[in-house]
């Protein structure tokens, strides 16, 4: 049998039924679990790793490094990792560590629950039966399982509060979906290079939502010195106000002058950014602005915090910025 570490990090599949909070014990989760799901041992030789026990809202990038650092410490010990976590920031959690796994050659499978899982109806058994098999196959991802789907965890977002398909990946297929049987979706990668762990993120950037009567005056107030980024998240393919007051024109010429990245992506789910497509985005263009093509926020964002952590130059961080480095960006 493969040998699998679950890893435990919080969120609701570590609540109590009386969805009080974080509260399984870290002491005892894996025996409530067990007692919960005896089957499990019938899929894998597991072993279990309480890494931490919180709200997926209160992670960050320091988490990341941690489980990070936790994989890279077990790799060679396991055929797979199975990551418990909070449904809110999974996907943040995900594309961050797609970047940080460097030539993964096995499973790292994200899973967690709607509800709790010690309540009557938790989606939580099956989601985790389901990652324990994933995590058993070929795969060489990041990725995350939910409700019968398994997504690219660098493509994959949060989309539903209430529904038991929480996620989607709206620019990219499926990486497997469970039915009776599980049907794998991804070729196995060849000739990879060694395993390594390059965790390291930076948080000097912003992101920033682009709607109808943005005050731009807040924004010619920011303090510019200490942000090395600002993702704005734009209308369409590419656009933005251009005219009178509202025109961010001003501010993203500010930008260049302090040498700030600006990255645009779309508050459209579906497609990628075009920035030579409509008199806003070609102004963007001139002004310096980069495109975060069809990324995810989750992944546009996470990527920029790594190569800002890892790289020295702004030309390398853009030029990088506008690669695939991790399956994350279709490139045309
Ligand atoms: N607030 C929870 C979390 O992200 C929600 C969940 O797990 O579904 O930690």
């Amino acid at each position: 049998m493969k040998k699998i570490l679950l890893i435990q990090t919080g969120g609701t599949i570590a609540m109590s039924a009386k969805g009080e909070g974080v509260e399984l014990n870290p002491d005892n989760w894996a025996v409530t679990l067990y007692e919960r799901i005896p089957e499990l041992n019938e899929l894998a030789v597991i072993d279990t790793y309480p890494l931490f026990f919180e709200d997926s809202s209160d992670l960050n990038a320091s988490h990341w490094v941690n489980l990070a650092n936790c994989i890279d410490s077990h790799y060679e010990d396991y055929d797979g990792f199975v990551i418990l976590h909070g449904t809110d920031t999974m996907a943040y959690t995900a594309s961050a560590l797609s970047f940080a796994l460097q030539n993964l050659s096995k499973p790292v499978i994200f899973t967690g629950s709607q509800v709790p899982l010690s309540s009557l109806r938790s989606d939580a058994r099956r989601n985790l039966i389901n990652a324990v098999e994933m995590a058993t196959t070929s795969l060489q991802e990041v990725a995350i399982c939910f409700n019968d789907h398994v997504y690219k965890g660098n493509r994959a977002t949060k989309m539903s509060i209430g529904d038991f398909d929480a996620f989607g990946s709206p620019n990219y297929p499926l990486l497997a979906e469970i039915g009776l049987d599980i049907e794998l979706n991804v070729k196995p990668k060849t000739l990879l290079p060694p395993f390594d762990v390059k965790a390291a993120y930076s948080n000097e950037l912003l992101v920033l939502t682009v709607f109808p009567s943005l005050n731009t005056e807040f924004l010619l107030r920011l303090d510019l010195t200490k942000i090395k980024a600002i993702v704005v998240r734009s209308f369409g393919s590419g656009n933005f106000p251009m005219k009178g007051e509202y025109s961010l024109l001003p501010f993203f010429q500010k930008c260049k002058e302090h040498g700030v990245i600006i990255v645009i992506v779309s508050q459209a789910d579906f497609d990628a950014v075009d920035l030579s497509k409509y008199p806003a985005g070609r102004t963007a263009l001139e002004a310096g602005a980069i495109s975060g093509g069809d990324m995810t926020l989750e992944s546009a964002l996470t990527k920029m915090m790594w190569l800002m952590a890892n790289y020295d130059s702004r030309e390398e961080v853009e030029e990088l910025y506008q690669t695939d480095l991790a399956g994350e960006l279709t490139m045309n």
